[in-house]
């Protein structure tokens, strides 16, 4: 069983838009994604139900995501690819799409797998462009993965109830964070990821463009909300709330 994660290095701390480029600032220090955190979990332990396999993470990004890619070798996958161009920085949903679906018809996995979203642009829509390009079925916001007999199926929560949707492989999933609970990396991990193979290739090497065909215009922050009242805990803000619904006729 080959299983290819998809993982992105997000800045850390507070999101801030840099005003000159009018792109999230992604000069300080960078972490594994969260949620792809748990993407990495579950290709562990579909390998291990398996009984065997390689686990290769791909990811776009600057140099520093390298740092990212060693977090979730560190957990137990086998290699990394990352794309990392001066030319991709600024990529758009489009163009990330595009590069990542290009090193994964490369890499032929039988299960491509991924967060639910990144936790800087939110986007949550990734796996299904990427689906688009390599031709295979998506199945998202999956909460319980069993892959067995060329099949993965997965169950996923709605409103009223769960989804049971099974496709057939090669198939893209998108995991829900409620699906595992990531492991930390152990220090034979930790020691054993420096000399896992990571590979690093250009926009060059792939044969593909990354560019953006959107572009951010403008920016401005939030209009201040006229009418508000803040009220502070001194000990009886229950009572305050009620106090100002009723003058609201609210209650
Ligand atoms: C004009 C414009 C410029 C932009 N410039 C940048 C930029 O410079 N840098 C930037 O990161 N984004 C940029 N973006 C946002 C870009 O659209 C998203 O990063 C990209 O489309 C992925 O969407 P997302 O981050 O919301 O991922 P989501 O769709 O929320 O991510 C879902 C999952 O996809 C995977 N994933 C997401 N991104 C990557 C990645 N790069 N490599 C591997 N796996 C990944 C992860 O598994 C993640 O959990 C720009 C957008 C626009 C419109």
């Amino acid at each position: 069983m080959k299983i290819a994660v998809c993982v992105k290095q997000v800045p850390e701390g507070t999101k801030r838009i840099d005003r000159a480029t009018m792109r999230l600032d992604r000069s300080g220090e960078g972490a594994l994604n969260a949620f792809d955190a748990h993407a990495v979990e579950e290709a562990l332990r579909v390998k291990d139900a398996a009984g065997g396999g390689e686990i290769v993470l791909v990811s776009m990004g600057p140099a520093k995501a390298a740092d990212a890619l060693r977090k979730a070798l560190a957990m137990g996958a086998d290699r990394s690819v990352l794309v990392t161009d001066d030319a991709a920085a600024g990529a758009d949903l489009v163009g990330t799409s595009r590069v990542l679906a290009a090193v994964l018809e490369r890499e032929q996995a039988d299960l491509v797998l991924f967060g639910q979203q990144a936790a800087d642009a939110d986007g949550a829509v990734l796996w299904s462009a990427v689906a688009e390009r390599l031709r295979t079925p998506v199945i998202s916001q999956v909460a319980e993965l069993t892959v067995a007999d060329g099949k993965a199926r997965g169950k996923r929560q709605t409103e009223f109830g769960y989804d049971v949707i099974e496709a057939p492989l090669p198939a893209v999933v998108a995991v829900s964070d409620a699906i595992n609970e990531p492991r930390y990396p152990s220090l034979k991990g930790i020691m054993g990821a420096k000399s896992k193979p990571q590979e690093t290739l250009t926009l060059a090497d792939l044969g593909v463009e990354a560019g953006a065909k959107t572009e951010v215009l403008a920016l401005s922050d939030p209009p201040p909300r006229g009418d508000t009242t803040k009220i502070e805990d001194d000990g009886n803000a229950a009572a305050q709330i009620v106090e100002f619904l009723a003058e609201k006729r609210l209650l």
